[in-house]
């Protein structure tokens, strides 16, 4: 498929942002619609595997709520491993009387993609791949559209540009909107040299040689020790293999150092066993897993940035005078990442796409046909408004994924409290955890936070 000349809507990008975006504009009756894409084919790679329940409940709007659940596995607790003890840390049950999602739906991210893709192929959306956008600049003719220019050096005339282009944006860097962590923490090395911790971690999705313990038949969360560690059971269409496939992952242990960028099966086997399943014993025993097979394995460094603004106008100067040009919006994780704590990620940016949908059509409907730039002010409110409640939510999101991390990441065994009282973190944190998670508001009130029910 070709590039038109000219669309009313760009959305850059075809990742799980940018297909709900398109589902969501055509829903509200936009369908001048363009999705643009730099490679061929979409990411296979499973990488968010949990959508929460308000991500279900946009979704629903858009048409692909049910297909998603009929795949998926709902999982209706969060549940952690201490070392010794079983903790329910959320419990999405008591979520019914807010939500008809009451679980976390479990399912693979390139799955997830599929179901979007299907959905924008069946509303006729066009897609055009491989098409890399380069650079943005304002129309010389008509100050209202914005020139995308490709790497194939086409170029494409758009009224609004979405940049759903993922964290390394085009679309961001073009607009020169800053992307920084909220606190001003910059991203450390792979060992933070003052306690000696690997900052990186791993994800992976593999399987076991059978059988596992009854407890790992359900999402378990792994504290052992001094790192983190996940545990989920894949649904049967994550993979086409026999027997099931498990996504596993979490921090490294100081013993282990830093990682490579595919773990191979050694290395997952090594984290299985010094801070996973093998470290602990489940339903009495200690656990031997032997991992038989890899499917897919990554690194990473958990870092946070956000975007200072989610909406823009590219502007210019001339005679003195400033002047603003076509429409540019961020979503997804071109406007903010943080760390997949609690499974955030993804969830936050198919809301961002989705409410878009209705504020873009509100903002189409008041300022056409186009209208001069000196009302762009007044008239770009529903976007304003948009954009500085989606920030906020990134925010909250930002906040809270490093609260998560903080609470569950390496520290050394003992620190010393006003330099004289020895105090065993670990210890100290599984007492508090073993005390906050006996009551039912606590597990409610964590659910709530999880299921972004609360960060609409
Ligand atoms: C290893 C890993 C593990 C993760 N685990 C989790 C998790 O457990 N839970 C969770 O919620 N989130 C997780 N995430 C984050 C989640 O994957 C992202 O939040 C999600 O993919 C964001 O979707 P997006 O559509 O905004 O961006 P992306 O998925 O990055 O999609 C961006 C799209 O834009 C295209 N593109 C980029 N540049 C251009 C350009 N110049 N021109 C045209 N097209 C372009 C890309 O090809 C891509 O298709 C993980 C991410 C990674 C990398």
């Amino acid at each position: 498929m070709s590039l038109p000349e000219r669309v009313e809507i760009l959305i850059v990008g075809a990742g799980p942002t940018g297909l709900a975006c398109a589902l969501s504009l055509d829903t509200h009756g936009c369908t001048d619609i363009v999705v643009v894409d730099a490679y061929e084919h979409g990411e296979d790679s499973s990488r968010a595997i949990a959508v929460h329940a308000a991500t279900l409940e946009a979704l629903y709007t858009v048409g692909c709520a049910d297909a998603l659940i009929e795949v998926g596995i709902q999982e209706p607790t969060f549940r952690l491993w201490d070392g010794s003890r079983l903790h329910t840390v959320a419990d999405f049950t008591s979520l019914t009387e807010y939500t008809k999602y009451p679980f976390v739906l479990i399912i693979p991210q390139y799955v997830t993609e599929r179901i979007l893709g299907e959905k924008v192929r069946e509303k006729g959306v066009r897609v055009v791949r491989p098409k890399r956008v380069v650079g943005l600049k304002i129309n010389e003719h008509d100050t209202n559209m914005t020139d995308v220019l490709f790497e194939s050096g086409e170029v494409i005339q758009a009224r609004y540009v979405i940049g759903a282009d993922g964290a390394r944006s085009t679309v961001r860097q073009a607009t020169g909107i800053k992307f920084s962590d909220p606190n001003g923490e910059i991203p450390s090395s792979e060992v933070d040299s003052s306690n000696g911790t690997v900052t990186q971690a791993i994800l992976a999705d593999v399987m076991f040689t059978e059988p596992l313990p009854s407890e790992l038949a359900r999402m378990l969360f792994i504290l052992s020790g001094d790192s983190p560690f996940l545990f989920i059971p894949l649904p049967p269409e994550a993979y086409d293999e026999q027997g099931t496939v498990y996504r596993i992952g979490g921090g490294i242990p100081a013993a282990m150092g830093a990682p490579p960028p595919s773990p191979p099966i050694s290395y997952l086997q090594e984290l299985v066993d010094l801070s996973g399943p093998g470290a602990v014993k489940l339903s009495g025993d200690s656990t031997k897993l032997t991992i038989s097979k890899t499917l897919w394995s990554t690194r990473f460094r958990t870092h946070s940035a956000i975007a200072d603004t989610f909406f823009t106008r590219l502007g210019w100067t001339q005679g003195g005078q400033y002047y603003s040009g076509g429409a540019v919006l961020l979503i997804g994780d071109a406007a903010h990442i943080h760390s997949p704590a609690g499974g955030q990620g993804m969830n936050l940016g198919i809301r961002d796409a989705i409410s878009l949908g209705a504020a873009l059509a509100t903002h189409r409907s008041v300022t056409e046909p186009v209208v001069a730039p000196s009302e762009y002010r007044r008239l770009d409110m529903p976007l304003k408004e948009w954009a500085d409640h989606r920030r906020q939510q990134g925010l909250t999101v930002i906040a809270l994924t490093k609260r998560m991390l903080s609470f569950a990441m390496a520290r050394p065994a003992t620190t010393w409290y006003l330099g004289v009282i020895p105090v065993n973190w670990c210890m100290l944190r599984n007492f508090v955890l073993g005390i906050a998670t006996s009551f039912s508001a606590t597990r409610r009130a964590a659910a709530w936070r999880l299921s972004g029910l609360g960060n609409r």
